[in-house]
């Protein structure tokens, strides 16, 4: 299968991640990709920029990067669910102008309330009408309920992500394969897309999809429902290209 997009990458701007956009950009021209998102860490992460960060994303020429590295750059950033009502931590303003936005449950920046209001919190992001994409959705140290994520996903037309990062035996998510078993069995039942995304703090890591793929042959996942094999699809789901 041909990946055609990765769109939940870390620069140093995160804090904890060790490249710049522009090694960033070139590794993902040479790996093929024909889009990749930059999404740091939105400012309540610790160690993460500030909010003016965000705001002067348009600084970046993206024009230049898709003529020099066939490559289209989103800049975006990856909000961090607060609460159960949803709020993250960037203000409308500026999260009205970013290239996509993924929100995520991180357990520096939200204690898990217990699975109802655990998944109250995943729901209200899901109908914050300026967030595209759910980050990993995978981790029992903050449980939620799959089948009303899945199925307000779909009502909302947003996107749930299958994070590689997660499923990475190193990693220190838990349980996320036995929750991605979960909730793919039922984005197979409701037809809900999902995003496969590296979650690369380090290039090398862009486009890494592997441990995704071991996941789904062993799910049998269907291919329509994987939205990084086409450009044309992916942009239907984020708010940016829905504007036009
Ligand atoms: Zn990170
Ligand atoms: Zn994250």
């Amino acid at each position: 299968m041909k990946y055609l997009l990765d769109t939940h990458t870390h620069t140093i701007a995160s804090g904890h991640a060790y490249n710049t956009i522009m090694e960033m950009v070139e590794e993902a021209s040479k790996k093929g990709l024909k889009i990749l998102g930059i999404t740091d860490h939105a400012p309540t992460m610790p160690g993460s920029c500030h909010e003016f960060y965000f705001q002067n994303l348009k600084a970046v020429d993206r024009e230049y990067i898709e003529q020099e590295y066939k490559l289209e750059l989103l800049l975006g950033a990856e909000l961090n669910i607060l609460d159960e009502k949803g709020r993250v931590d960037l203000p409308k303003r500026t999260i009205k102008g970013l290239d996509v936005t993924i929100a995520s449950l991180h357990k520096p920046c939200f204690s898990s309330a217990g699975l109802e209001k655990n998944t109250e919190a995943v729901i209200a992001a899901l109908k914050n009408p300026y967030i595209d994409i759910i980050g990993h959705p995978d981790d029992s140290r903050i449980p939620i309920i799959y089948e009303p994520v899945v199925k307000i996903a779909k009502e909302e037309g947003k996107l749930l992500e299958v994070n590689n990062s997660s499923l990475n035996p190193k990693g220190y998510r838990v349980g996320a394969k036995e929750n991605y078993k979960i909730m793919l069995e039922l984005c197979k039942k409701y037809k809900q897309p999902i995003v496969i995304d590296s979650d690369a703090h380090f290039k090398t890591a862009i486009g890494n999809f592997s441990n995704v793929e071991a996941l789904f042959s062993e799910v049998e996942f269907p291919e329509e429902l994987i939205i990084n094999t086409s450009v044309e699809r992916f942009k239907t789901y984020i708010q940016k290209y829905k504007k036009k």
